[in-house]
C-alpha cells in the first residue's frame, strides 16, 4: 500500500492484476497451456505453435511465462503482477508480455518508476531479465523479506510430492525434467538488491 501510495502520488494507479495463486489455480493454468486450449507465448511475445512441439518442448515453451504447480512464487502470497490502472482504464488491453514495458508500451512509464523505487518498498523482481528460465518479467514484483524466506524453505521433494498427486497433463515429463526446472527456473532469479548498502553506495 505504502508502493501504491507513493506510485499514486507520481501520477500512476499502481494496480495488482495477478497476486495468489494457489495450486489448484496453477495446474489449471499449466493444464490449458499443455492441451493447447491456451496460447504459448515465446520470449518476444509471439504465439507459439504448440501442437509440432513433442511433450518435453512443450514444457520448456510453457515454462518460458508460466511456472509450473508447486514451482510458483505466486503460491507464496508475496508476488504481484502489476499494471497501471490509468492506461487499464483508458482502455489498454492487458497481457503481461513484453510490448507493454518495453519503450512506447503502455505500461514503460510505470516501469521506470519501479525501477527507481520498488527497492524502498523492500520488493524486488525477480524476474528481471532472463538467465536461461524464465523469461523477463518486469511486472512481477516480489515482496523480498517474506519471499527469500519461503524460497529459502522450498524443497524439490514438496513439488515433486504436489505434482504426484495431480495428475497433472505432462506429468511424468515434468517429473523426470525437474531436478533441472528446479535450477534453471526456481532458483534461478534475482536476488533482491539491499536498499541500505545501496544508499551507502551513494
Ligand atoms: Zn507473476
Amino acid at each position: 500500500m505504502a508502493l501504491r501510495a507513493a506510485a499514486a502520488q507520481d501520477g500512476f494507479d499502481l494496480r495488482p492484476f495477478s497476486s495468489f495463486r494457489d495450486f489448484h489455480t496453477q495446474a489449471r493454468i499449466w493444464r490449458r497451456k499443455f492441451l493447447l486450449e491456451k496460447p504459448i507465448f515465446d520470449q518476444s511475445g509471439a504465439p507459439i505453435d504448440g501442437g509440432s512441439l513433442t511433450e518435453e518442448e512443450r514444457v520448456w515453451a510453457i515454462l518460458g511465462y508460466s511456472a509450473l504447480p508447486g514451482g510458483s512464487r505466486h503460491h507464496w502470497g508475496t508476488e504481484i503482477d502489476v499494471v497501471d490502472g490509468v492506461a487499464v482504464d483508458a482502455g489498454a488491453p492487458v497481457d503481461l508480455l513484453p510490448h507493454e514495458t518495453a519503450p512506447g508500451g503502455v505500461f514503460s512509464e510505470l516501469h521506470v518508476w519501479l525501477g527507481e523505487h520498488l527497492t524502498k518498498f523492500g520488493f524486488h523482481r525477480p524476474y528481471d531479465q532472463w538467465r536461461g528460465g524464465m523469461f523477463a518479467e518486469p511486472w512481477h514484483l516480489s515482496f523480498s523479506e517474506v519471499s527469500e524466506a519461503a524460497l529459502s524453505a522450498l524443497e524439490p521433494e514438496m513439488i515433486a510430492e504436489a505434482l504426484r498427486n495431480a495428475a497433472l497433463p505432462g506429468g511424468p515429463v515434468v517429473l523426470r525434467l525437474l531436478p533441472t526446472i528446479w535450477e534453471r527456473h526456481i532458483q534461478n532469479v534475482a536476488a533482491p538488491i539491499n536498499a541500505s548498502s545501496a544508499q551507502s553506495d551513494w
